[in-house]
């Protein structure tokens, strides 16, 4: 598969090189120069999870990888299910935390581990992985490659903005994972990731690679599991899908849409947002306007300059998709904890992001048409906001258990380049 830079055309890469620069020149997102195209979606939605979702990745990246590589790496990295759960007439859930760090974000750092692996089997140089995160990424890109072999993740987060829970879910790892709270909002600790990848001679000294949702084998992943949903779909209900995705960084929607492009049966994506809504408003509007970022309960879609979105605009282009077709729209903390509660009373246990995205869904859902809203975290995650505005006291699942009882061991950092810069150089072996 070849892959262009968004932001030099000329700049064309392999999967393999696409997987460890994550970024091209001028910090440009890497995009498909070919988009394949599946003409028998019946046969593909009849196969297994892991057959078909071999079969969809093969056809981007058969070329560099064999098909039985590429089936074990699925193999290894979907060793769980991604359930759809019925919530009422015409409108399901799409559960995809049942992975072990309970949120989508698994299925994606896993792939993306196999896949880094897989490129750099024969490579002799230490590989460094730099990501930063608002909260989900870190835990599953720290699973995901703990315990690899020349591979050093470093993952820097907003301090005392993430949930207790989030934090002790990868900053207890120690070994090859080093966690760093940074002084700042996710959107500094993206610019500080943005500053290291710019930097030639550390990105050399360190072999550097980023393993946040800009990386490209992350969203190939993703697309796997909107077929699965549709899938599990009765026959009947395959048309006049709508899906609500909860957005971000928006590369859970780009997935969604790559999965459109390859044929699968989506009338309209919803891009649902917190009041972080920049999105929103430039779909209204016609105006990039992002503004400060504001915390929220929804706090994994805390994020006012979403990185993916070059992506978004590139495919809907190529595909001749309007933007005026995506849905949108942004709930307040208010409203998601007033949708939580209806859900919960309706017999639905969510969490603030999932509830977002059946928010919007529920308020632009035609009669004829089927709903389905992605629930992108476990609600045990979300421990503290959902008990409080639900007055419950949901149990935590055992991952969640083992690792809370586990001291922390981040390091701190101001939001400063230099200090950054000192933490990657000392993780490093001493050559
Ligand atoms: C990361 C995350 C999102 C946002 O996903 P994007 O792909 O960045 O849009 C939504 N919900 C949860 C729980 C997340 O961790």
């Amino acid at each position: 598969m070849k892959l262009y830079n968004l932001k030099q055309h000329q700049q064309q890469v392999s999967f393999g090189q696409a997987v460890r620069q994550g970024l091209g020149r001028n910090q440009g997102l890497f995009f498909p120069a070919e988009l394949p195209q599946f003409s028998d979606i019946d046969a593909l939605l009849e196969m297994d999870f892991v057959t078909r979702s071999s079969k969809i990745l093969s056809a981007f990246i058969g070329d560099e990888l064999s098909e039985e590589t590429v089936s074990q790496m699925v193999d290894s990295a979907f060793q769980f299910p991604a359930p759809i759960n019925k919530v009422k007439d015409g409108v399901y859930a799409l559960e995809l935390f049942h992975g072990p760090t309970l949120a989508f974000k698994d299925f994606g750092g896993r792939f993306m581990a196999q896949s880094l692996a897989a490129v750099t089997a024969d490579s002799e140089t230490d590989i460094t992985i730099l990501t930063a995160t608002s909260g989900d990424t870190g835990a599953a890109v720290a699973h995901a490659f703990y315990g690899m072999d020349n591979i050093k993740v470093v993952i820097l987060y907003p301090k005392g903005k993430i949930s207790p829970l989030q934090e002790k879910m990868f900053c207890t790892l120690g070994n090859n994972i080093t966690t760093v709270a940074v002084n700042g909002t996710f959107d500094d600790c993206q610019a500080l990731v943005k500053q290291a990848f710019d930097d030639a001679k550390l990105r050399e000294d360190i072999g550097l690679n980023s393993a946040n949702s800009i990386n490209i084998s992350r969203l190939m992943a993703q697309i796997c599991y909107y077929f699965e949903a549709v899938a599990q779909l009765p026959k009947a209900e395959r048309e006049q899908l709508v899906i609500s995705v909860p957005s971000g960084n928006f590369g859970n929607l780009t997935a969604g849409l790559l999965a459109k492009s390859l044929g699968l049966p989506v009338k309209r994506f919803i891009a649902a947002t917190n009041v972080n809504d920049t999105v929103p408003r430039y779909l209204k509007t016609g105006d990039w306007a992002p503004k400060a970022t504001v915390a929220t309960i929804s706090n994994a879609m805390d994020v006012s300059q979403p990185n993916n979105w070059p992506r978004i605009e590139e495919l809907c282009q190529l595909k001749g998709w309007g933007l005026n077709q995506l849905g949108y729209g942004a709930v307040d903390d208010q409203q998601t904890a007033v949708t939580l509660k209806q859900m919960y009373a309706d017999g639905y246990l969510c969490e603030p992001h999932g509830a977002i995205a059946y928010n919007v869904l529920e308020q632009q859902l035609a009669a004829d048409e089927i709903g389905l809203f992605l629930c992108t975290a476990h609600p045990a995650k979300f421990k503290d906001v959902v008990d409080d505005i639900l007055a419950t006291d949901i149990e935590l699942p055992v991952p969640l258990a083992k690792h809370n009882a586990m001291p922390l061991l981040s390091l701190e950092s101001n939001n400063d380049f230099t200090a950054i810069k000192d933490i990657l150089y000392s993780v490093q072996p001493t050559k």
